[in-house]
């Protein structure tokens, strides 16, 4: 469901709450969408309530746009914008095991090595988070690359392409894993949705 501008909702997730199961449990699916996302998608449309002229920008548009919004609104935008676009793409991102075709393998490959050399490194770089914040792949200059993001910090308003992110903010896995984020990464592995992956690489 698209809605890519204010007033925001807090759009269904495109699964079930139970669908990753027994990976990512269906208790801390529901807190993370319908409380956590659900207090972005508020403070963002309280924000933008105040501030008339920003209301026909999109959530893509709002972020990129950061340094020309005046500064007392810029931190209250990365967090809130960032919380809602950071959430729905970690969502949309995810669903039932699969396995990425034989293209996006051959992407990742060419880039890291290998698959293995891939998940590795990109789970080396989720734990180095410190705090909360998210590790992603993006494609920036025509490569793919894995960076992290402090808080809700959004890798578009440093002008890369998102393909993959990983919220590890605790309360993405304390319920099920409680403080072990390298058992939830391995758990989270699992369950990216590879078609989803490709087809934000190829558009
Ligand atoms: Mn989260």
């Amino acid at each position: 469901m698209e809605n890519t501008q204010y007033p925001f909702i807090n759009t269904p997730l495109p699964y079930a709450y139970d669908a990753l199961e027994p990976y990512i449990d269906e208790k801390t699916m529901h807190l993370h969408h319908d409380r956590h996302l659900m207090t972005y998608i508020e403070n963002l449309n309280s924000i933008l309530e105040k501030t008339p002229a920003l209301q026909r920008l999109s959530l893509e548009q709002l972020l990129r746009g950061l340094p020309r919004l005046p500064l007392a609104l810029q931190t209250q935008i990365r967090n809130n914008a960032g919380g809602v676009y950071n959430h729905r793409f970690y969502f949309e991102g995810l669903g039932r095991p699969s396995a990425p075709s034989e293209e996006l393998e051959a992407l990742l490959t060419h880039s890291f090595g290998s698959m293995t050399d891939f998940q590795a490194h990109l789970k080396t770089v989720a734990l180095s988070v410190f705090g909360s914040g998210y590790a992603w792949l993006v494609r920036v200059h025509g490569r793919l690359a894995i960076i992290t993001t402090p808080n809700q910090n959004t890798p578009i308003e440093r002008g890369m392409t998102p393909l993959l992110n990983i919220d590890v903010w605790e309360h993405a896995y304390y319920l099920k894993h409680y403080n072990l984020r390298a058992d939830y990464f391995d758990d989270w592995w699992q369950v990216i949705n590879w078609d989803v992956i490709l087809q934000r690489y190829t558009l």
